[in-house]
């Protein structure tokens, strides 16, 4: 147990750091909005405090469920016009998760939907992420396990993301942890959820395992089990749009999360 004088005093620090490394602009008041469940507030991150985040890393923690209050990335560098249809996105990070910056999460997710073996490989479609102050055509939210389940407005889990209509909601439990057994880094997990949530946004299904040790498609429930397949992240291999059979699994889904604290 610590003392009542400890506790509050690591509070304090704790908020303190929590503004030091949030990047998420200005503290909470400034902006008189009140957010409602579903229309989460919007914070433009600003530059200065993405830099300070840089150092130190703060551990990583969060509740079991947040305030649905959020921080959002500024867009990215101008890129050079693709082909396809264009959706802008945003990208927003619940505030009440401590150690994982919005400016690093949105370079992460851009990194992925930007890769050549991602959604714009085939020329449909252009993905490009927008700011606060620019119209946007989908969300991408990661949120605690709570705000997950408000957000998604399905079988509140708690445990896997979602896409519910112009939202693609990635749960941060998943996020920081992976899944068990998946065989691949948690890296490579963070891409694979990222493009499948945004997978659904364009409008697609789920797929099925195609057949022991191929890769799984990455429209098959990866988090749910491989069912033989392979962990993979990608909707396109070797310059190939890569599909599975249509269809998914009656998976069981494992217990919901809870908070995570800082170690
Ligand atoms: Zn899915």
């Amino acid at each position: 147990m610590l003392s009542k004088g400890t506790r509050r005093r690591r509070a304090t620090e704790a908020v303190l750091l929590a503004m030091l490394l949030g990047g998420c602009g200005a503290p909470a008041g400034a902006h008189p909005t009140t957010p409602a469940a579903g229309q989460p507030r919007k914070e433009a991150a600003r530059a200065p405090a993405a830099r300070l985040s840089r150092s130190p890393v703060a551990a990583i923690s969060y509740p079991a469920t947040g305030r649905n209050r959020w921080s959002t990335a500024a867009a990215e560098a101008p890129t050079r016009p693709g082909r396809g249809q264009l959706l802008r996105y945003r990208v927003a990070v619940e505030r009440d998760i401590t150690g994982l910056p919005v400016a690093d999460v949105a370079a992460a997710v851009t990194a992925t939907l930007n890769d050549p073996r991602g959604w714009t490989a085939g020329g449909s479609w252009q993905l490009r992420r927008v700011g606060l102050d620019q119209p946007a055509d989908f969300t991408i939210y990661l949120a605690t396990p709570g705000t997950r389940d408000k957000l998604c407005q399905d079988i509140p889990d708690g445990y896997t993301s979602c896409r519910n209509a112009n939202r693609v909601v990635l749960n941060v439990a998943r996020w920081v942890k992976g899944v068990p057994g998946y065989g691949a880094s948690v890296n490579t997990y963070r891409q694979y959820m990222v493009n499948h949530e945004v997978g659904h946004r364009l409008g697609l299904g789920h797929e099925r395992c195609p057949g022991p040790g191929q890769p799984a498609p990455v429209m098959q429930q990866q988090t749910l089990g491989l069912h033989g397949c392979t962990a993979n992240a990608w909707p396109y291999r070797d310059g190939r749009r890569y599909r599975g059979p249509l269809g998914e699994y009656d998976d069981e889904l494992p217990p919901r999360e809870g908070a995570r604290r800082a170690a």
